[in-house]
């Protein structure tokens, strides 16, 4: 049978993954998209249907969140949302709920929420919409793999379900258009986002110890480069020493590590300041204080300060730590 996917929010991530399902649509399908700002709609529906204009009767951009449920051919399967916040997903689904209560049919819909937002908010617009709506379901559906793994359908999906068979095979259709892996994290709403931010604040934690390290090897006159390839295959190996080494020069340069572009692109420290900031605040919320989490995080505030940090890669927070005053 053929289905009908919605896609909100069409920024750094979500223009790859709503390309990647326009890519995958078969012959009877449609790909309904909308962000907030129409030119961002508009590039995206010349963008993707000059590279494939094979299916382009199939999209169908729209210009606002009512639309989803008005201007449709039939009631969509899916609606994704890659947005920034959870106050921005709050607003889409609770406006979508009152269009789709407004034109009542039997059909249901399954909202996908991939944006990374706070458990909370994920937890108020789940009871929402199970409330108002109760065949239908929002699942928190966030991913990891940056914008890199967006561009290659390279992505990983944490899942609030208990296993693989709770996850129907349309939804891992639909997943695996965007993604390689998908990672049922327990059965609770939430879950998903629980894993994301557990993650990330592992990211976030690391990526500043291995920063501080390296000033420390700097410190003792060391040879940087030679010291990256020794904790490479030591016990200090990590994600941000190794994958994301912030040494310039290491490895080489089909590697595209930001260290050797000056630090642009890749994973921005204002990302990971803000689930760093997610992750620190739901624990508080859950009784759980992440003792280095808190220390972190005053870091990560005092880095963004500066815009120059801000919206470069992480691993530039190496450079920033060695240009501190020491005290
Ligand atoms: P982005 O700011 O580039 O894109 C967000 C898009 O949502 C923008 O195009 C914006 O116009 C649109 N938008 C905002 N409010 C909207 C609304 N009410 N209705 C419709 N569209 C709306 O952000 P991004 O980097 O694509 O990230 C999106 C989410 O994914 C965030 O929650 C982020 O934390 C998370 N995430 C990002 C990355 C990454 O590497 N960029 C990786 C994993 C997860």
């Amino acid at each position: 049978r053929c289905a009908d996917y919605g896609f909100i929010g069409l920024g750094l991530m979500g223009q790859h993954m709503a390309k990647h399902i326009y890519n995958s649509l078969k012959p009877l399908d449609k790909l309904y998209v909308y962000d907030v700002v129409p030119q961002s709609t508009k590039l995206f529906v010349e963008s993707v249907t000059s590279e494939n204009p094979s299916s382009k009767s199939q999209l169908v951009a729209l210009s606002s969140v009512s639309d989803f449920v008005s201007k449709v051919d039939s009631q969509l399967d899916f609606i994704v949302t890659m947005v920034p916040e959870g106050k921005h997903v709050k607003g889409v689904v609770e406006e979508l709920v009152l269009a789709y209560k407004a034109n009542p049919s039997s059909a249901k819909t399954t909202f996908l929420d991939s944006s990374t937002i706070d458990i909370p908010t994920s937890i108020e617009v789940h009871e929402f919409v199970k409330k108002s709506l109760p065949s239908f379901d929002f699942i928190d559906t966030p991913v990891s793999g940056g914008v890199a793994g967006a561009r290659k359908a390279s992505l990983s999906f944490m899942l609030s379900r208990k296993t693989h068979e709770d996850v129907s095979p349309e939804l891992t259709t639909l997943l695996n258009m965007m993604g390689k892996n998908i990672f049922p994290c327990g059965e609770n709403h939430g879950s998903g986002l629980a894993a994301k931010l557990s993650n990330n604040y592992l990211l976030a934690v690391t990526n500043l110890a291995v920063a501080d390290s390296f000033q420390l090897a700097k410190a003792f006159n060391l040879n940087l480069q030679q010291y990256a390839k020794l904790v490479a295959v030591s016990t200090g190996k990590a994600w941000a020493s190794v994958d994301n080494c912030p040494i310039p020069g290491v490895y080489s340069k089909e590697n595209n590590l930001p260290a050797d572009d000056g630090y642009k692109g890749g994973f921005i420290t204002k990302l990971t300041k803000k689930d760093l900031v997610l992750a620190t605040d739901c624990a508080r919320g859950a009784d759980r204080m992440l003792f280095l989490g808190e220390i972190s995080r005053k870091w990560y505030l005092k880095a963004c300060e500066r815009e120059d940090l801000a919206s470069r890669d992480l691993a530039v927070l190496f450079e920033w730590l060695g240009d501190l005053e020491q005290k």
